[in-house]
């Protein structure tokens, strides 16, 4: 991940490239001008990845932030922001998180939007999800309830993924003609959909 420079006022207009689980933490940072720690984790590295600079995410997640002082901004949220981008403390130069990863981290709290919606959502909600994704097809959401029931989270998101991308052409069965084999990260999700749009 990470080609072209995204800057921070584009984001919004990028959203219909993301993966569920982005659209929702996207949703509630909208809603709620904020996001706690969890959340502002698994969004900002996916931006990172998608070619947010550390400037851009600077102004990104202090706009979002939109009641929050100066003050506050920089004494609670600057630092980890720099840190993902290995500016801070140990310098690690910080990955997106993988499918894998985000399956794998603690279950979302109340008030917190990280997390995998296939996995952390209950079957309706998920459903009413995908469906405000513009997926009516009975036959779509009935595949999607059978892959979490069988803990198949990344082939409901591949499925939702060619569901959302017909128009593109894709009408192949799950896995085949989306180019891989199943969504396994969410960059991966947004690349691929980035270039079904040109
Ligand atoms: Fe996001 Fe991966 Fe879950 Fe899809 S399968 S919603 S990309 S974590």
């Amino acid at each position: 991940p990470g080609h072209g420079v995204v800057r921070a006022t584009q984001i919004d207009s990028l959203v219909p490239h993301f993966p569920v689980c982005m659209r929702t933490i996207h949703t509630a940072l909208r809603r709620d001008s904020h996001l706690r720690y969890f959340g502002r984790q698994q969004y900002g590295l996916f931006l990172k990845g998608i070619g947010l600079s550390v400037e851009e995410a600077l102004v990104f997640w202090r706009t979002s932030f939109s009641k929050c002082t100066d003050e506050k901004f920089n004494k609670e949220y600057r630092y980890n922001i720099r840190h993902n981008y290995g500016l801070e403390g140990n310098r690690r130069n910080y990955k997106p998180r993988s499918c894998a990863q985000i399956l794998t981290d603690a279950a979302p709290g109340a008030n917190e939007y990280h997390g995998c919606p296939y996995r952390h959502f209950s079957e309706d909600n998920l459903v009413a999800a995908i469906q405000g994704l513009g997926v009516s097809d009975q036959g779509v959401l009935r595949g999607v309830r059978e892959d979490v029931r069988n803990k198949q989270y990344h082939v409901a998101c591949t499925r939702v993924f060619e569901a959302t991308h017909k128009a593109a052409g894709v009408s192949s069965p799950v896995g085949v003609g989306v180019g891989m084999e199943s969504v396994t990260h969410p960059n991966l999700y947004f690349d691929r959909s980035k270039q079904f749009a040109r």
